[in-house]
C-alpha cells in the first residue's frame, strides 16, 4: 500500500465527503480579512468565522486540503525530517455539529481502515486534563491506556494568534528505534523523528482574544490538521518529508543542476532540502499573488528565494536556477491547484527576476562578509557591526535573516540594534524623500490590485522596491 502523495489527498478528502462534509478547494496563503496571521498557517485559519459563529458555513461539515506557510519552522527546514515551510493541511471541520467521539474515531478509521496503517505503530496524547478525550480513545476505540499519553498546555492546546482555539489530541505514528534519538528516554512527545507527528484533533471551544484572555465559543467546534508530507512520508516509509514522491521530483531536479547525489554529505543533503521546500513555497506565494518585497508577505517571499539562491551557491550552481525548478513545482502540483499551469510564465518570471537581482550582487556580498568575518575572528570579536548587515541588506540585498545566518554559521551574531538604528534612520531619509514625490500609490499592498495589473507595473519593480523599504 505505497500510495502518493496526489492519492491520499483524495483518499482523505472523499472519506470525509462520504461522513457528509463538503469539500472546499483551498484558500489563498494570502489571509482575507485576519490581520492576526502574515500568511496561512492551518486549515482552520481562513475559516475562523465559521468558528466564532460570525459567519454561516456552506456546511456544518467542511472537508480541505490547505496550502500553508510556517515561516517559523525554517530553520528546522532540511534538518528534521517532518518540517517544512510550505505544506499542505488536510483538515476536516465541524461547525457546532459533530465533537470529540467523531472526530477521534473517524480519524482511526481513516488510519487504520482506509490506509491499513498498523495499529501497532500509532499513539496518541490528550490534553493533560481531558478525560472525555482520554475515554473516547481507551473505551470507543479501544487503544490500551499506555499508549494515550496526557500532556501539557504547550503541546495539547492548540492556538495560532487569536480566534478559536482549545484542547487537542494528537496522533502519533512510531517510525521505528533506527529513526529515533536512542535515549532511554525516548517516547511520544520527544523532539527527535522517532514518534512522528501526523495529525492533530482540536476542540475548539475557546476564543481567544486581543489581550490573551479566552471566552468561550457559543458552538463546540472540531478542527483537524495533518501534514498531507507527513502522512506520505510515513505510508511512503521514506525518511522524510522531502524524499515524498512529488516532493522527491523537485529535490531530484535540484540534484541534476546541481550535479551532487543525494544522500552522500549530510551538509549538502541540508541544501538540496531547503532548495526543495523553499523553490515549493516560493511558487505557491507567487501563484497567490504575493511579490518580493522588504516588508510583510513580500519579505516571506524574497527570503525564501534569496535563501534558495545562497544555498545553491553553496552546492556550486554557478548559474539562476530557480526559474527552471519551479517548472517542475508546477507540473507535480497542478493536478490539485490549476490555477498553477495557468500562471507558469507568470510565477517563473517573478522568480527569475528576484533570483537575478540578487546574483547580481551575492557574489561581491559574500566576499565582503567573509573577509569581514575573518577580520573580526583575527581580533577576537563575535559581533557582525550594524553598519556592515545593514550595507550587506542595502547594497547587496542580503535579508538580515540570511546575514544572521550566515554569522550563526560561524558562530558569531549581529548587532541587531545597531542594524534597526541604520534602519531607522534610512526611513527617515526615504519619508522626507518621498513627501516631495506626489504618487506614493505604490505603498498599497500590491497584492490588492490583483495579477494582471502587477504584470503591467512591472516596470515600476525597481521603484516599488524601494518604495517598499519606506
Ligand atoms: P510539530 O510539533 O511537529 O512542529 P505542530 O504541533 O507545530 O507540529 P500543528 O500546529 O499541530 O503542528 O499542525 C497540524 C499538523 O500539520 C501537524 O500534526 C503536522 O502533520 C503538520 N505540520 C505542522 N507543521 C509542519 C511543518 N512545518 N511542515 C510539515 N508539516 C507540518
Ligand atoms: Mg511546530
Ligand atoms: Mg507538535
Ligand atoms: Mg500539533
Amino acid at each position: 500500500q505505497k500510495f502518493g502523495l496526489n492519492e491520499l489527498r483524495e483518499k482523505y478528502l472523499s472519506f470525509f465527503e462520504s461522513k457528509g462534509h463538503l469539500r472546499l478547494p483551498s484558500f489563498s496563503l494570502v489571509p482575507e480579512n485576519d490581520p492576526s496571521v502574515l500568511l496561512i498557517n492551518a486549515g482552520m485559519t481562513p475559516l475562523k468565522p465559521y468558528f466564532t459563529g460570525q459567519k454561516i458555513p456552506p456546511s456544518r461539515r467542511v472537508t480541505t486540503c490547505q496550502k500553508c506557510i510556517r515561516t517559523p519552522d525554517i530553520d528546522n527546514v532540511g534538518k528534521t525530517s517532518r518540517h517544512a515551510t510550505f505544506f499542505e493541511m488536510l483538515g476536516n471541520f465541524s461547525f457546532g455539529d459533530y465533537f470529540k467521539k467523531e472526530a477521534i474515531t473517524w480519524a482511526w478509521e481513516f488510519f487504520t481502515e482506509v490506509l491499513g496503517i498498523p495499529e501497532e505503530r500509532l499513539y496518541v496524547s490528550v490534553y493533560f486534563e481531558d478525560d472525555e478525550a482520554f475515554d473516547i480513545w481507551n473505551k470507543v476505540v479501544g487503544l490500551p491506556k499506555e499508549k494515550i499519553f496526557r500532556m501539557g498546555k504547550e503541546d495539547n492546546f492548540w492556538e495560532h494568534g487569536t480566534g478559536p482555539c482549545g484542547p487537542c489530541s494528537e496522533i502519533y505514528f512510531d517510525r521505528g528505534k533506527d529513526k529515533g534519538c536512542g535515549k532511554e528516554t525516548c517516547t511520544v512527545g520527544c523532539d527527535c523523528d522517532r514518534f512522528i507527528e501526523v495529525w492533530n484533533l482540536v476542540f475548539s471551544q475557546f476564543d481567544r482574544q486581543e489581550d490573551g484572555t479566552y471566552l468561550p465559543l457559543k458552538q463546540k467546534n472540531i478542527d483537524t490538521g495533518m501534514g498531507l508530507e507527513r502522512l506520505a512520508c510515513v505510508v511512503q516509509g521514506v525518511d522524510n518529508i522531502f524524499e515524498v514522491d512529488t516532493v522527491r521530483t523537485v529535490l531530484d531536479h535540484v540534484c541534476r543542476i546541481a550535479g551532487v547525489r543525494y544522500g552522500e554529505d549530510y551538509k549538502k543533503d541540508v541544501s538540496i532540502r531547503v532548495i526543495t521546500d523553499h523553490i515549493r513555497g516560493s511558487s505557491m506565494l507567487v501563484s497567490d499573488g504575493v511579490l518580493p518585497s522588504n516588508e510583510g508577505r513580500g519579505y516571506v517571499l524574497r527570503r525564501l528565494i534569496r535563501r534558495a539562491a545562497r544555498h545553491g551557491r553553496l552546492l556550486g550552481i554557478k548559474d539562476a536556477f530557480l526559474s527552471e525548478l519551479a517548472e517542475t513545482v508546477i507540473n507535480v502540483s497542478m493536478g490539485a491547484y490549476p490555477h498553477m499551469d495557468e500562471k507558469r510564465d507568470y510565477i517563473k518570471k517573478v522568480i527569475s527576476i528576484e533570483e537575478e537581482k540578487f546574483y547580481n550582487t551575492i557574489d561581491q556580498g559574500m566576499n565582503i562578509l567573509e573577509e569581514y568575518v575573518d577580520e573580526l575572528k583575527r581580533q577576537g570579536s563575535d559581533t557582525i557591526s550594524g553598519s556592515m548587515v545593514f550595507k550587506l541588506h542595502d547594497t547587496y540585498g542580503f535579508p538580515v535573516d540570511l546575514t544572521r545566518e550566515i554569522a550563526q554559521e560561524h558562530s558569531m551574531k549581529i548587532d541587531e540594534n545597531g542594524f534597526h538604528e541604520e534602519m531607522r534612520k534610512q526611513k527617515e531619509k526615504a519619508r522626507e524623500a518621498r513627501l516631495k514625490k506626489e504618487n506614493s500609490a505604490w505603498e498599497k499592498d500590491l497584492f490588492s490590485g490583483g495579477y494582471k495589473s502587477v504584470v503591467t507595473e512591472f516596470t515600476g519593480y525597481n521603484e516599488y522596491e524601494t518604495e517598499a523599504t519606506v
